[in-house]
């Protein structure tokens, strides 16, 4: 009998004459395990409006310019040997991407998107009570993974939303066995320097691993190299992880590694699923790599686009709307005012615009908005500039498009 049933027809005799109580013993099920039922299932991005119609995207961290077309021709050519398993060892995209960054391809592991080299990194290195630690507004996958594998997710607190490096290594206890910082983070834009994450590893016992999630990365300018490489180069404790979903433009290709010493990847290659990627995703990510106009383009645009927005958004200071710094591809926005996050997302999607609401990662007052194309920025900014207006906050004069 349905809740539904239940409230469609009233409870008289005619509706018990049809519709007999029907109790019977429980029929034994599959139960999933209590560490896979606490997991809060992963939201993804918006792409369609409450009724279905389709929005502009600046709620994934996609490239708005994108891919780049070789990868779009390499991907397509796949079709040619659809029948044919993938590489599972995908020798050539390993030796590709150690030429591009110098690294050795025997101590790089390829994932069905870094989420998947994430997991992996949990699975290989944390169990059933141990804990896995990250900062508050963190990437929302680390508390999947933690519990996917049983350990305990912890929280640290943040620093004015960024990482705080005191307080990740004041909640390290004798049970730590993985360390998620990502840099820039997610969905904070904010950024960890050089200095402060070998600080960070450099308080870590040696028995826990430190995945520097650097999906993002290629955002940074370059004298804002955290270090990363470097440390899983040289330390016996430390995991760098990759995307080609971002710069790259190939989300949809799936493809992500991570590099660290020969040990931590030889363990997760061990629970690696051995076809975990697809040819094409394998062939365009090759093919991506060896596109360095379209990543300087990509970063470019951002550079600009990013920059300007962040412009319009302080020239909306007095209505209680700013940005948390970024150095990422999109700006996590703040509303300390008359306009809520929630009325701004509806406005925005409203007006044919898909951004990140968050309040289920700790953040109702805050929108993470991708940097988009030109004309998109200028539609969003001039929107929120509306909307702070008609919620009764007076923008200032003089700034917005
Ligand atoms: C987008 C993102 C990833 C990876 O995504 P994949 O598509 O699985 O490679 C990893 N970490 C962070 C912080 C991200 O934002």
């Amino acid at each position: 009998m349905t809740a539904l049933a239940m409230g469609a027809l009233p409870a008289s005799g005619l509706f018990l004459e049809y519709f007999p109580p029907m109790f019977p013993p429980a029929e034994p099920a599959p139960a999933p395990k209590p560490w896979i039922a606490a997991i809060a299932p992963y939201v993804g991005g918006r792409a369609t409006s409450d009724t279905g119609a389709k929005l502009i995207k600046l709620s994934s961290n996609e490239n708005p310019l994108g891919t780049s077309p070789k990868a779009r021709a390499a991907f397509a050519a796949a079709t040619n040997a659809l029948e044919i398993y993938p590489d599972g060892a995908a020798s050539a995209l390993r030796e590709a991407i150690g030429a591009h960054y110098g690294l050795e391809p025997e101590r790089i592991v390829h994932g069905t998107g870094s989420d998947e080299v994430l997991h992996l990194a949990a699975g290989a290195f944390a169990g059933l009570g141990d804990e896995i630690l990250y900062v508050r507004y963190g990437f929302s996958v680390y508390p999947i993974a933690a519990r996917r594998v049983g350990a305990h997710p912890i929280e640290a607190d943040d620093r004015d939303y960024a990482t705080d490096v005191d307080a990740l290594l004041a909640a390290v206890t004798a049970k730590t066995r993985v360390v998620y910082v990502a840099n820039p983070n997610n969905p904070t834009g904010t950024y960890t320097s050089r200095a402060e994450l070998a600080r960070l590893h450099a308080g870590l016992p040696k028995d826990c691993l430190l995945v520097i999630d650097q999906a993002y990365t290629e955002y940074l300018d370059p004298e804002d190299e955290d270090g990363g490489l470097e440390l899983a180069r040289t330390q016996p404790n430390v995991l760098v992880t990759r995307t080609f979903s971002k710069i790259f433009g190939l989300a949809a290709g799936r493809i992500g590694w991570g590099y660290g010493p020969a040990a931590v990847i030889e363990a997760m290659n061990r629970i690696r699923a051995p076809f975990n990627v697809a040819t094409a995703g394998l062939d365009a990510a090759i093919a991506a790599l060896g596109d360095k106009e379209f990543v300087a383009r990509s970063k470019a645009h951002n550079d600009t686009w990013r920059g300007w927005f962040a412009g319009e958004i302080a020239a909306l200071g007095n209505t209680g709307i700013r940005a948390v710094p970024s150095k990422a591809n999109f700006i996590l926005v703040l509303f300390e005012g008359k306009l809520s996050a929630e009325t701004a997302y509806h406005g925005l999607m409203a007006r044919g615009i898909a951004t990140r609401w968050l309040p289920g990662q700790g953040l109702p007052h805050a929108l993470r908005i991708t940097i988009g194309e030109e004309a998109v920025m200028r539609r969003v900014a001039a929107a929120l500039r509306e909307m702070a207006g008609e919620a009764g906050s007076a923008p200032s004069e003089g700034e917005g498009a």
